[in-house]
């Protein structure tokens, strides 16, 4: 195989042949097809897209780059989910924990902030000591005693996610529905699902930008699982605001403890209970009573300290990780809240060092927004939009200044 063929090939739009994209996958995962390839070739691929066909060899080209889940006979249904990725999205941290109090097994693999978009594995790693790297016979044990894991791919288990999703996080080439379908469902199939459900997001701070986007999307998404045994079912959710009053990993996971507890915000609420009900049997009320009861709060609990975090802090990550500069933002003048643009929020936590520039970026788990206003409110002049959270004032007035921009008030 001659690599800058095959990605001049896919720059004039021609398709490969599955050999090829198995050969392709295959040398990246044993590093004998460096990044600098790799990326170009991606970059081929968002401009040139990928048919059916060629979607679907990477799909399990990926999946079968590592070891894929197998769980002992009469073991109970192995549910998930999984979202294209928004602005202070913590649903899993939430959903997971919730869906394991009934009579299932959440085999939940995550990945890291990708783009503006913020990652599960980042969050939970605000946790000191909480652990992602999983081996399988470490996850498989956990899920025997407590029904519950959440880990990221490893150099065992959708390597060739692990190494591609880094890649195009930071070369700009995250927003190809084909290179979402196969990162998203190679680490769905490699979990072995009985039933996955799908968050397809559309808005500022989403990778597809419209409805119908995010539902063609959502549809090959949902073809690849049923094609491949899964029953797959989709929520189209907008996100042109974050989710939530909280965007920045420790933020957001203080933020996931309270919904646990039973105080979360309305739509981070409705959104999980919307997703949880899609895979499970129970009804709305008893999913609901998980989260006011304690109990889905109990799995977290249990969940962290399973994976060696420090569950006794889980109450107090503000104070563990808090920001040196805490900065009001308060609306320039009186109206209605129009607009709290997610993708500007998004970049302007990313700016902060919520999310990573370079591959190798360390995050910085302190800083971001809390106490985001809701678009649709009206606001009186001087009321808080948010708090902004930063390493240093330049970096809080630059932060400052987007939030004002995000923010359109119609007087
Ligand atoms: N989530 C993933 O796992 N991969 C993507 O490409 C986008 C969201």
């Amino acid at each position: 195989m001659h690599v800058p063929d095959l990605i001049a090939r896919k720059r004039e739009g021609e398709e490969l042949t599955c050999d090829e994209i198995e050969a392709l996958i295959l040398g990246f995962t044993r590093g004998e097809i460096p990044d600098y390839q790799m990326s170009a070739w991606a970059m081929a691929v968002f401009f040139q897209g990928l048919n059916d066909s060629e979607t679907a060899t990477l799909t399990r080209a990926m999946r079968d780059s590592g070891s894929v889940f197998s769980y002992p006979a009469g073991s109970p249904p192995k549910v998930d989910k999984h979202s294209t990725g928004g602005v202070g999205d913590k649903v899993s941290l939430v959903l997971a924990p919730l869906l394991a109090c009934e009579d299932l097994w959440v085999p939940m693999v995550s990945g890291r902030g990708l783009g503006i978009t913020g990652g599960t594995l980042d969050k939970l790693e605000a946790i000191p000591g909480f652990r992602v790297a999983l081996s399988e016979h470490e996850a498989l044990a956990q899920l025997e005693k407590i029904g519950v894991f959440m880990a990221g791919q490893t150099d065992g288990f959708c390597p060739a996610d692990k190494k591609l999703y880094a890649l195009r996080d930071v070369t700009g080439t995250v927003p190809s529905k084909p290179l979402i379908v196969a990162s998203i469902m190679s680490k769905k199939l490699a979990e072995s699902l009985d039933r996955l459900v799908l968050d397809v997001k559309f808005g500022s701070g989403a990778f597809m930008k419209t409805r119908s986007d995010a539902e063609s999307l959502a549809g090959h998404l949902a073809s690849a699982g049923e094609a491949n045994g899964v029953h797959t079912t989709f929520v189209i959710s907008e996100m042109n605001q974050p989710l939530g009053l909280s965007v920045g990993n420790a933020l957001e996971v203080t933020e996931a403890v309270e919904t646990l507890q039973g105080c979360g915000p309305v739509d981070l609420v409705n959104l999980t209970l919307d997703l949880a009900e899609d895979v499970t049997t129970c009804g709305r009320d008893v999913l609901v009573a998980h989260l006011t009861s304690g109990r889905a709060w109990e799995k977290f609990v249990a969940l962290t300290e399973a994976q060696g975090g420090d569950a006794t802090l889980l109450t107090n990550l503000r104070t563990v990780h808090s920001a040196p500069v805490r900065r009001p933002v308060v609306a320039p003048q009186s109206g209605l809240l129009q607009k709290m643009d997610a993708g500007i929020i998004g970049r302007a936590a990313v700016g902060l060092g919520a999310g990573r520039k370079l591959a190798l970026d360390a995050i910085d788990f302190a800083v971001g927004f809390s106490e985001l206003a809701k678009s649709g409110i009206l606001v009186e002049t001087g009321q808080l939009l948010c708090w902004v959270h930063a390493r240093d004032e330049h970096a809080a007035a630059h932060a400052e200044s987007e939030i004002l921009r995000a923010a359109e008030i119609l007087s």
